[in-house]
């Protein structure tokens, strides 16, 4: 029997996912507040604590909100499926930010799995090589990521696109570099002659203080919902529960947000 074939099940013309049904909030135009910027933003939403950190920040400032991952390879592919306990999380934090949530997109692009011989993309395990970079290191990914945000914000016509990365906790990804993100805004905007807005709100912050945007975000209910239904392993474990959420507990990505966990829980508890 076909599911069913109502609005809500429409597809998006460009990444071909079911769009979301039109809220009420859409419907009346929305209800904004004086210092929220008017357009819709476009966050690169792979279901990490960097990504659902941006969408809070986004869904805080921007009146429409629309969310893309990409599916190419990753062995923690399972963080995609992190991505709808996180927005439905959100939707129940804040009434303003359910009806900001729009459209979420998919993206395939195995391509890039199949040129990456890296830990990310293939079963091997995770180690620095000679020039100080982790075997993690998919080259260009954010380059590839923001090119194709970019190509769907144009379809869609969205300015605003917003991304996770960092220079300070960054691993050496030089993909990361604020001054490559800056670059790439100035050749998307000549290249495809629009004024996008490439906006990185954690650029500067280590994994401590992006928890502690989180709580001043969207206080412990936002804190919460990133630890325990976001996804940062590289292995994709989510079976045993630290304090600072689920993984593996051994690989990089999880030892950096165990550390910053710490260092943030340790500066709220001076706090109170
Ligand atoms: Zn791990």
């Amino acid at each position: 029997m076909p599911e069913d074939a109502g609005p809500a099940q429409q597809k998006c013309i460009v990444c071909f996912q079911p769009r979301l049904a039109v809220t009420a909030g859409d419907a009346m135009g929305l209800i904004m507040s004086s210092d929220l910027e008017q357009g819709t933003a476009l966050v690169l939403f792979s279901g990490g604590q960097d990504s659902a950190t941006c969408l809070a920040w986004a869904l805080s400032r921007f009146a429409r909100v629309e969310t893309l991952g990409f599916h190419y390879g990753q062995r923690h592919v399972i963080e995609l499926d992190c991505r709808d306990a996180l927005l439905a999380g959100m939707k129940r934090i804040s009434g303003e930010w359910a009806s900001r949530l729009a459209d979420n997109h998919t993206l395939e692009i195995p391509t890039l799995g199949t040129i990456s011989e890296t830990a990310l993309t293939r079963d091997v395990a995770i180690e620095m090589d000679e020039g100080g970079l982790p075997n993690t290191f998919v080259p260009g990914r954010n380059l590839v990521f923001l090119t194709f945000a970019a190509a769907l914000a144009y379809r869609r016509g969205i300015r605003h696109i917003v991304g996770g990365m960092c220079e300070t906790d960054y691993s050496g990804y030089p993909d990361c570099r604020d001054e490559t993100i800056k670059a790439l805004q100035t050749a998307l905007n000549l290249g495809m002659d629009r004024q996008f807005e490439l906006h990185t709100p954690l650029m500067w912050l280590d994994k401590a203080a992006t928890w502690a945007l989180a709580d001043e975000l969207g206080g412990a209910a936002l804190v919460d919902l990133i630890r325990d239904q976001s996804h940062t392993c590289y292995l994709g474990e989510r079976g045993e529960r630290y304090d600072w959420g689920y993984g593996c507990g051994k690989c990089p990505a999880c030892q950096l947000r165990a550390k910053g966990w710490q260092q943030y829980a340790a500066a709220r508890a001076r706090q109170s």
